[in-house]
């Protein structure tokens, strides 16, 4: 190493010096010691490492200001929220990677008033005795759904699991071969049976399964009939699918249990909205079936969950399941989910109130109406470069609903004279509150259908 670098690293403050100023500074009466020597540790590292590298503009006046700064730096980023509310521009209603479903104002209000103080998860306060944590949702589940019984667990994937390691372990589990589906990345059925246990038995063609299929495919080794919803995809053309009516008197022919995994979870029909290819939940439980496994924070709109219904005989095994400790809910989910189903024994408010369900069922003009309104907003900026214009476009459902259901939309249509789009979608992306939005060619398209009115006035502020 030359004299030159040996002279500057010499400059380098001491450790007790930094402490002291930064005691000086105040930060210790925002961060632990623990942390604030960790954070000059690492800014001291980096400035070292960068003037061995002469990255770094020799005899700074203000070196050791420099590493004050950026000590604070690190700290401020440490305590920084990194889970953050974003603008949903994309009308994408339920978008997985942007937390699907928000939450109803009951959910929330009722999370609050439950977890913050002690509340009777599992406490009976009739009987002064342990309660079941179940028992807060059962009634409202059967109510909604007209299933005999009903569990709630942390997520679908977590609930058909539970099913099958109940029902199916060391058995077969009969499935068509056109349902073995992949729900995103990390759900895929032959993947989640082959991890309860039961073996796959797969019948029937990826287009055509028919009864006769699964008729031929029942032996000693049987556990279960297993109908899956494909929830994100469609095989269109020269198709059949068994009816799960009839599936339903197969397993009574031959006394197997029948489940469907719904996944969407649609409580109400929404038929009378263009909605009605989704089955809703009342209606699958109609057939008959033995037990049906949905999501949460799907179509149904609530917190992530897997909501398990079917007769009291299956749930009662489901339940003493050993695994159903590990897969259990919290009390912030149940709270919400609570609220959440509260809202639906009035479908017409619970279209009101549940975001998801006012999104999807939100007519064109009324998104024109409310497009038109964010444009005159953002045109009321008077940003000269910016020009905004509204077109006609399509939203989708999302989240592994409808997924050939398109809903026609009205964009908002922004165009910067200098900055290009890929540049302005992402500088929107970096918003205190991230916007996340659409790029077509040379215009950053808002879908106002994800977008409420409450965040307009937000969005022209950043804008
Ligand atoms: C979404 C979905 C799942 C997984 O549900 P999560 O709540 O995301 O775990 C399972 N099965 C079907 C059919 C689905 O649509």
């Amino acid at each position: 190493m030359d004299e030159k670098k040996k002279n500057l690293l010499r400059q380098l403050p001491k450790m007790d010096d930094i402490l002291l100023a930064l005691e000086k500074w105040g930060v210790f009466s925002l961060y632990g010691k623990g942390h604030v020597i960790a954070a000059s540790r690492a800014a001291l590292e980096e400035v070292r490492g960068r003037m061995i590298k002469d990255d770094i503009s020799p005899l700074s006046h203000s070196l050791f200001d420099d590493i004050l700064e950026r000590i604070e730096g690190k700290l401020c980023a440490l305590s920084r929220f990194r889970l953050r509310r974003v603008i949903n521009a994309t009308g994408v209603v339920l978008h997985t990677n942007l937390g699907r479903a928000p939450l109803c104002d009951s959910a929330l209000a009722h999370i609050i008033e439950v977890s913050r103080s002690y509340s009777n998860l599992e406490y009976d306060t009739d009987k002064g005795e342990r309660g079941l944590r179940y028992n807060h949702v059962r009634e409202l589940l059967c109510a909604l759904s007209g299933a005999e019984d009903a569990l709630v667990v942390n997520n679908n994937a977590a609930a058909v699991l539970l099913v099958l390691d109940t029902l199916a372990h060391g058995r077969e589990a009969i499935v068509s071969r056109g349902e073995l589906v992949e729900i995103g990345g990390e759900f895929r059925i032959p993947a989640v049976m082959e991890k309860s246990g039961a073996v796959l038995r797969e019948v029937g063609t990826t287009n055509r399964t028919r009864l006769a299929d699964y008729e031929g495919a029942i032996s000693e080794q049987t556990g279960l009939i297993m109908k899956v919803h494909t929830s994100n995809f469609r095989i269109v053309g020269f198709t059949e699918e068994t009816p799960l009516e009839s599936l339903v008197l197969l397993g009574k022919k031959y006394g197997l249990p029948v489940m469907d995994d719904l996944g969407s979870g649609c409580m109400i029909d929404l038929s009378s909205y263009g909605l009605g290819d989704e089955p809703a939940v009342p209606v699958v439980m109609k057939t008959g079936v033995d037990v049906v496994t949905i999501s949460g924070d799907k179509l149904l709109g609530g917190p992530q969950a897997g909501i398990i219904l079917g007769t009291k005989k299956i749930l009662a095994s489901v339940m003493k399941n050993p695994l159903n400790r590990a897969l259990r809910v919290d009390k912030l989910t149940l709270a919400a989910l609570e609220a959440t189903l509260i809202e639906y024994l009035h479908p017409e408010k619970a279209v009101q109130n549940i975001h998801i369900l006012r999104s999807l069922t939100e007519s064109l003009a009324r998104t024109r109406a409310r497009a038109r309104k964010l444009a005159s907003a953002i045109r009321r900026i008077k940003n000269p470069f910016l020009s905004v214009s509204l077109k006609h476009g399509v939203s989708a459902v999302g989240g592994g609903a409808l997924p050939t259901r398109e809903m026609e939309t009205t964009l908002v249509s922004l165009r910067h004279a200098q900055i290009p789009a890929t540049r302005l979608e992402k500088i929107m992306r970096q918003f205190p509150v991230p916007v996340i939005a659409r790029i077509d060619g040379d215009e950053v398209l808002l879908d106002v259908r994800t977008v409420r009115d409450e965040e307009f006035p937000l969005l022209c502020r950043e804008i």
